[in-house]
């Protein structure tokens, strides 16, 4: 089909659906609201100037059943695994998540990836620097980038360089 999947993962907290939201509708609010699992579309360009769906899925977090996690890895094309700069331990969370992506998709080679601390307005908190954030990246054959979905910082750029690295799109 003509659909190009993203799915979201990390911590409970961290920012995944403020991301989304943000790319998606524009918005940022303060409250937290925990998701259930939804799935957003947007029709985009893709290669040879044709259309194509972009699919978001912004899942759960931890709370995530492991059957949907699989079936969410199976059939995504690219993954962003967020966590927050103030929260150490948001970033070892995802380690289970990036170890099933890799147990599904095998090579990660070819599969876009990218690792996100996002919060990065939250200087006073910071639990973790970028350098920190980049060297787990390169362990995980992933990309990084720093977002803050609060003020908007990084939020497009993430999308647009997750996809530029799919040179199948
Ligand atoms: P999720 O559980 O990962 O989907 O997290 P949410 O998107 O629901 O956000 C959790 C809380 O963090 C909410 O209160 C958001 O307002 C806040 N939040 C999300 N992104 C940012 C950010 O970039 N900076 C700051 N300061 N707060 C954020
Ligand atoms: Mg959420």
């Amino acid at each position: 089909s003509n659909d190009y999947r993203v799915v979201v993962f990390g911590a409970g907290g961290v920012g995944k659906s403020s991301l989304v939201l943000r790319f998606v509708k524009g918005t940022f609010r303060e409250s937290y609201i925990p998701t259930v699992e939804d799935t957003y579309r947007q029709v985009i360009t893709c290669n040879k100037n044709s259309i194509c769906t972009l699919q978001i899925t912004d899942t759960t977090g931890s709370h995530q059943f492991p059957a949907m996690q699989r079936l969410n890895i199976s059939k995504g094309h690219a993954f962003i695994m967020v966590y927050s700069i103030t929260s150490r331990q948001s970033l070892e969370e995802l380690k289970p998540t990036w170890e099933i992506i890799r147990e599904i998709k095998g090579s990660l080679e070819n599969v876009p990836l990218m690792l996100v601390g996002n919060k990065c307005d939250e200087t006073d908190a910071r639990e973790l620097t970028a350098k920190e954030g980049e060297e787990q990246a390169r362990q995980w054959s992933s990309h990084f980038m720093e977002t803050s979905a609060k003020t908007n910082y990084n939020v497009k750029e993430l999308f647009q360089e997750l996809l530029s690295l799919d040179k199948n799109r």
